[in-house]
């Protein structure tokens, strides 16, 4: 019989990881007669009842697994070690907080049974969220697409439905600062646009500040692109043709005594302003670059799992 894995991380979600269980474990039992089951949750390092309760969950359900990280490592990588476990053969990535409906999971694996490799959930309306939040997201997609490589389809959150080879192919990558929704669509095979409404959020508030969103932002372009290297050497350019304009005109300027550049005080606070502005970006782009590299050449884990239940190593 097929296996669904459904994995779930979760970060101070005491007040809905209950309910979400119920909910998924009730759409699961559903499939049974067609499909296996397991579903793993991943506490991100929450020091609230959310372990507490996802426990007592495994004790009375072992197709439940549970792993418990040392510290909050954050959502890409909580998702990263579920999928580093999980053992079906078509799986689910999808939020604590009910906002991705799991009622869709029977009609997206429809999907799959047709060959389609990665079901991504793309959000139709988005309920319950702030303009603020809106905003941003939307500036997130298009920036972020504007600037890498790979084209990162809009509206799509982590939800989604993929199959086993493509997750084989993410976890052999070596990166450790996964940005996984650049990956799946990074890796290709067939993907299909799966739309839905994304509802607002059960219970809690979100676990995503700005300072969140602005790193998971920053990963996700530095990770996939080199383009903000080639826009400053482009500023750079543009910079020293500016000054070079700027000297012939005074030079000009100073041959047929046009006489208008007074003191010469304005023009080279100008230039000089201008062109330390250039460097201190074009340092700051380059040093981002090079953290990156520093980071994976220390070959840190992602994550440090503290306890697993269920889970045989
Ligand atoms: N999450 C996590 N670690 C974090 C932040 C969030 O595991 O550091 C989980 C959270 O519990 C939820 C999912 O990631 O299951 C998405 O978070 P949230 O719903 O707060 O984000 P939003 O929907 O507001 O973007
Ligand atoms: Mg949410």
């Amino acid at each position: 019989m097929k296996k669904v894995s459904v994995v779930i991380p979760m970060y101070y979600e005491e007040q809905v990881a209950e309910t979400c269980y119920k909910k998924v474990k009730e759409v699961l039992e559903n499939l049974r007669e067609e499909y296996e089951y397991e579903i793993i949750f991943i506490n991100d390092g929450s020091k609230d009842k959310t372990f507490a309760i996802l426990e007592n969950i495994a004790k009375e359900n072992e197709r439940v697994k549970i792993i418990s990280f040392s510290r909050n490592f954050g959502h890409q990588a909580a998702v990263t070690a579920g999928l580093k476990y999980v053992t079906g053969d078509a799986i689910v990535i999808i939020d604590a907080d009910l906002q991705d409906p799991p009622e869709l999971i029977p009609d997206m694996l429809k999907y799959w049974e047709q060959g389609y490799e990665v079901i991504y959930g793309k959000r139709k309306k988005r309920d319950g969220e702030s303009a603020f939040k809106l905003l941003t997201a939307k500036v997130f997609y298009n920036t972020l697409n504007a600037l890498s490589d790979v084209d990162i389809p809009k509206d799509t959150g982590d939800f989604r439905l993929v199959d086993r080879k493509v997750i084989d192919v993410i976890n052999s990558l070596p990166e450790h600062n996964k940005f996984l929704r650049g990956l799946f669509s990074w890796v290709g095979f067939n993907q299909y646009a799966y739309e839905y409404e994304r509802k607002e959020r059960f219970a809690g508030k979100t676990k995503y500040p700005l300072k969140k969103m602005l790193k998971l932002a920053s990963d996700g372009i530095i990770s996939f692109s080199t383009k903000p290297l080639k826009i400053v050497g482009g500023l750079g350019i543009l910079s020293i043709v500016i000054s070079i304009l700027i000297l012939i005109y005074s030079l000009l300027s100073f041959i047929f005594k046009w006489n208008n550049i007074t003191p010469g005080w304005t023009s080279s606070m100008v230039v000089m302003t201008f062109l330390g502005g250039m460097i201190l970006v074009s340092l700051w782009m380059i040093g981002e670059y090079i953290a990156r590299i520093y980071d994976e050449c220390k070959g840190r884990p992602q994550y440090i799992i503290s306890k697993t239940i269920n889970i045989e190593e």
